[in-house]
């Protein structure tokens, strides 16, 4: 744990192990952070918070820009770090690393933007509406992209003004760790980035609870979120909850083929399928759906699954034995109550190289049907079902029915068909001909169950301040 610019041991003393999800073995421990640990930390974040707060903000701003080089500078220590504990890939960790760091850019580069606003309300004298920090904010951080979604919740608060309390998952915890200390070593001041480890049971229970937070972020699945929303609500805390998704993929009778079979394969099976904005339910019109499968199954036989750290291993493991276990459980019971034919994977790989850790192959399910566990609830893991639809309107309708709205594609070769997608798609971001790709410099967030605010663009620097309005008479 890191506590006003110095690493601590848990008050309780216990330690949590921290495992590598490609053969099962520890490579490190943490404090197993408690309710008493979130105090000291949410005391430390208090009192770093008015020199922070009244620090000009391009000030901040370079301060996290510096952040961001010496990020890049530490790519490959990082990387490592982060395929050990998360399972990952190399380049995929590498590019989630050079990720967090274009995140702290952004952040740099528009950190004098923060505007206040005059009016001329003449009966009441001066009107000035002006822009502060919301003080201490709590941020708890889920295990399928680490650091980069630290980054999303650290950079716009961080750049308004505020102190951060940190709970990152249990069983990615170092390579945070390691970030906030190369944060502090970029000019950070002690006090204003805390990072507690330790179980959502206690730790983020905790902080999700605390009183005095000025905003709470929470990314994880979308069960938690309501409970942690319940907590944060005893005390009217303000929250951004980023929680789970299904997006839709839309294949059109136009679209390119080859491309959209590279794109579902690429977007479903990154990050082992563990991806809030993966492609979890593919939907084809009917026209094609015999050479889109063809094109696909070809893509998704070329993955190559292994160790992280392995040259060419294209697909790591899962991130817990649990999770496998979740998967394999919603493929067993699609096969057996015939809502889908598995056409490929469907089982744990073969092979001495994926041996211990939690791997899963590669699983293709055609023709599902509507309440197919792999179709009606989230699946984080690397299955990728396959519905038809007689049309486009019957393919947003398939899309629509569901009880999340994170995001959605639409491949076509047609503008209207685009925009006719981007208009009707229940979610909070729309691709045409990509999918999963998400600049620092857009809005990103759920709509129904897939969450509440939005994280990243200049909306998020503003969702990290609090309006004061003040009326001056002469
Ligand atoms: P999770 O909900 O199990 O855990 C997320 C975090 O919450 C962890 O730090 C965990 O320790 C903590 N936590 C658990 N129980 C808690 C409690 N009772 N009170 C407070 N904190 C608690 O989620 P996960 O398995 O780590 O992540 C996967 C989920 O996250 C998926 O559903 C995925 O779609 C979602 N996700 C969403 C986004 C997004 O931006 N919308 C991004 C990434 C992941």
């Amino acid at each position: 744990m890191q506590v006003g610019g110095r690493a601590v041991d848990a008050a309780c003393g216990e330690r949590i192990p921290v495992l590598n999800p490609a053969t099962g073995a520890a490579i490190d421990d943490v404090p197993a952070g408690t309710a008493e640990d979130i105090d000291r930390a949410f005391d430390a974040a208090t009192a770093a918070g008015d020199a922070w707060g009244m620090m000009d903000p391009r000030q901040r701003g370079k301060i996290l820009g510096g952040a961001a080089r010496l990020i890049r500078a530490h790519l490959d220590e990082l990387a490592f770090s982060l395929t050990a504990e998360q399972g990952k890939p190399l380049p995929e960790a590498r590019s989630e690393v050079q990720g967090c760091a274009n995140v702290l850019e952004y952040y740099h580069s528009i950190s004098g933007s923060l505007r206040g606003q005059s009016m001329p309300l003449a009966s009441y004298g001066y009107a000035l509406v002006r822009r502060e920090p919301v003080g201490v904010c709590g941020a708890i951080i889920p295990w399928n992209m680490p650091v980069l979604i630290a980054a999303w919740k650290m950079g716009p608060a961080l750049c308004a003004g505020n102190t951060m309390v940190i709970k990152p998952a249990s069983s990615t915890p170092l390579t945070t760790l390691r970030i906030a200390a190369l944060m502090e070593s970029a000019g950070l001041p002690a006090g204003v980035l805390n990072i507690v480890t330790g179980s959502g049971a206690a730790a983020g229970a905790a902080l999700a609870g605390h009183e005095g937070l000025g905003h709470l972020s929470f990314t994880g699945e979308s069960t938690t979120g309501m409970e942690v929303a319940a907590r944060a609500g005893r005390h009217a805390t303000p929250l951004t909850l980023e929680l789970g998704g299904s997006d839709a993929m839309i294949v059109c009778a136009d679209a390119d083929l080859g491309a959209a079979a590279a794109g579902a394969a690429a977007n479903r099976f990154y990050n082992c399928g563990q991806t809030c904005t993966a492609v979890k339910r593919l939907i084809v019109d009917e026209a094609v759906h015999v050479p889109f499968m063809e094109l696909l199954k070809a893509k998704v036989a070329a993955i190559v699954t292994g160790p992280g750290t392995e040259k060419g291993v294209t697909m790591g493991p899962l991130n817990s034995p649990e999770g496998r276990e979740r998967i394999a459980s919603a493929v067993r019971m699609t096969q057996e109550r015939g809502e889908g034919t598995v056409v490929m994977g469907g089982g744990i790989p073969r092979g001495a190289a994926c041996a211990d850790g939690w791997f899963f192959e590669p699983t293709l399910v055609a023709d599902v049907a509507p309440k197919a566990p792999v179709w009606c609830k989230e699946v984080f893991g690397p299955v990728l079902p396959v519905m038809r639809a007689e049309s486009f309107n019957d393919a947003v309708a398939i899309a629509n029915a569901s009880e999340y709205g994170l995001g959605a594609s639409v491949w076509t070769r047609n503008l209207d068909t685009a925009f006719q997608g981007a208009e009707s798609l229940q979610v909070g971001v729309v691709w045409v001909n990509q999918h999963l790709r998400l600049p620092p410099d857009v809005p990103f967030g759920g709509v129904k169950q897939s969450g509440v605010g939005r994280e990243n663009g200049a909306d998020a620097l503003e969702q990290y301040t609090r309006t004061k309005t003040i009326l001056i008479r002469r």
